[in-house]
């Protein structure tokens, strides 16, 4: 099959959170499957161009229709590693692209309805004709709408669409502006239910409902978050839209790729290890202690990687690190935040904290220290509000790091309780769990994988050993949307 996947990340070159992962990790899965894949993505001017080889112009003068009117844009292709990337430079006055971050601007939705528009002008006019469009959240929501509205009348009635959710929070919505601009014009025809008005705001449109309504296939990331986003409040709204949409609606977990996360051939560690020579662990914990300025003892290290907002429990972590501090161990954060309240509660916490020498807060996007933190530490804190499927998790899992994890979304799906789990047999259980969203659960899930590390670390290092025995590699979820694409592309 030709696949193009259409996204705002892709690891490495862009990445803000997992999708970036997820949009790379799947592209490699599907063509060492033999099919052939290509990525679309903005080009921004904050990507790591380091990690792009052969960039050069692939279409000089793409003219994307905009309010009436055209917006001047040329199309770039490189190689990210192994994979074919196509980057949408716009040369408008409103420079999309190059405002120095992926997202935060006041005109994000438009900034992304324009690229929706412009990757879809890419492929009409390069005459590229996928067998199947992966879009990815709300950013490219619009595609599928354009797709079969539009562009299905101008020779593209071949394409079909398969769109992953990976946050309800954010839906994108938007005015009348939105259609206007990429030429859905009839705001009457889509300010309906059935279409793209916003459930709770009628008088706004949400690219999210658009992507659930005109795609062929919806699924978010884990079967678990499948079932709480139709029924529970994490739908953020959308329930309804997925009632009526159920019959191609469901959940798919995400995989990692076994190239980038793997300590057994990690370029960013200072030791390999793996099932068979996993004291190399320890090497790293050194060098991690080494490199953050921490007492070298036989404490263990509780880490936590992940941007610092509501969604990922800050309350908890918070009180994750002053726990760990009280009960023998090491902590170590390594997250940014983007509200300036959660990011100045950080830095003053970081401005005493890392004078302990068992404490070390780093604020801020680092994709190598994270993987020697994943090498290097003992426990890793996932203590979400909700989480679609979580990687950090799943990455711990590999490196031997137990994770100690609230019972919500993709993590009821990969973390399997050490004492208590009823579904799973004890030789295959590999961390922690806990359910309620208070500090006396944390504290207790967190307890209990400390005591095992301090007064049964033979039986700790059984349960991390277990962990890296999981396979979480994008082999089976490989296999799922192979399946969802041959299923859609007859349809
Ligand atoms: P989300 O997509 O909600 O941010 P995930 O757990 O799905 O969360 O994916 C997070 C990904 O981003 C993981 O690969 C994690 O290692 C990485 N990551 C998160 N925060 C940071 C950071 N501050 N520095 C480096 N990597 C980070």
């Amino acid at each position: 099959m030709y696949i193009v996947q259409i996204a705002s990340e892709c690891a490495p070159v862009i990445k803000a959170g997992g999708l970036g992962d997820v949009v790379y990790g799947l592209s490699r899965e599907l063509e060492s499957r033999g099919h052939c894949v290509e990525v679309i993505l903005p080009k921004y001017d904050c990507m790591r161009y380091d990690h792009i080889w052969g960039l050069h112009e692939a279409y000089k003068d793409l003219l994307v229709p905009w309010f009436g009117g055209t917006v001047h844009c040329s199309v770039e292709c490189g190689w990210v590693h192994d994979q074919l990337c196509f980057f949408i430079d716009d040369h408008s006055d409103d420079h999309y692209f190059n405002r120095g971050k992926v997202y935060g601007d006041n005109d994000d939705q438009m900034r992304f309805a324009f690229f929706s528009k412009a990757a879809l002008e890419f492929l009409l006019k390069s005459g590229k004709r996928p067998d199947v469009i992966h879009c990815h959240d709300w950013q490219t929501g619009l595609i599928p709408v354009m797709l079969f509205e539009m562009y299905a009348h101008h020779g593209m009635a071949n394409q079909r669409v398969c769109y992953s959710i990976h946050n309800f929070k954010h839906q994108g919505s938007w005015g009348e502006e939105a259609l206007i601009g990429t030429g859905l014009n009839r705001p009457e025809y889509y300010f309906q239910p059935d279409r793209l008005q916003d459930n709770g705001n009628p008088f706004a449109i949400n690219f999210m409902k658009g992507g659930i309504v005109y795609a062929n296939y919806v699924n978010t990331v884990s079967p678990h978050h499948a079932w709480e986003a139709r029924f529970t409040d994490i739908g953020c709204g959308l329930q309804p839209t997925l009632a009526v949409h159920q019959d191609k609606f469901g959940g798919i977990l995400n995989g990692i790729n076994n190239d980038i996360w793997n300590p057994e051939v990690d370029t960013h560690i200072p030791t390999h290890y793996g099932l068979e020579d996993f004291e190399n662990k320890a090497l790293n914990k050194k060098a991690l202690r080494d490199r953050l300025l921490l007492a070298d003892n036989d404490k263990p290290i509780v880490a936590f990687i992940g941007r610092l907002d509501q969604q990922k429990g800050v309350h908890q972590v918070h009180h994750a690190i002053y726990h760990s501090l009280d009960n023998d161990a090491q902590f170590v954060l390594l997250g940014s935040a983007s509200e300036p309240g959660i990011n100045d509660l950080f830095q003053h916490e970081k401005s005493f904290l890392n004078n302990n020498p068992d404490c070390h807060l780093e604020l801020g996007f680092d994709e190598e220290l994270a993987h020697l933190i994943y090498a290097a530490a003992d426990i890793m804190i996932v203590p979400s509000n909700y989480e679609p499927c979580g990687l950090t998790q799943i990455i711990s899992l590999k490196y031997g790091t137990v994770p100690v994890v609230r019972g919500v979304g993709g993590l009821v799906n990969t973390v399997f309780d050490w004492d208590y789990d009823s579904e799973h047999g004890q030789e295959v259980r590999n961390g922690f769990v806990f359910y309620e969203n208070d500090s006396v659960a944390l504290e207790s899930a967190l307890g209990r994988s400390l005591d095992l590390y301090h007064k049964e670390p033979q039986l700790f290092e059984q349960l991390a050993k277990q962990g890296m025995r999981c396979d979480y590699s994008w082999h089976q979820p490989g296999n799922y949307y192979e399946a969802v694409y041959e299923n859609i592309r007859h349809k």
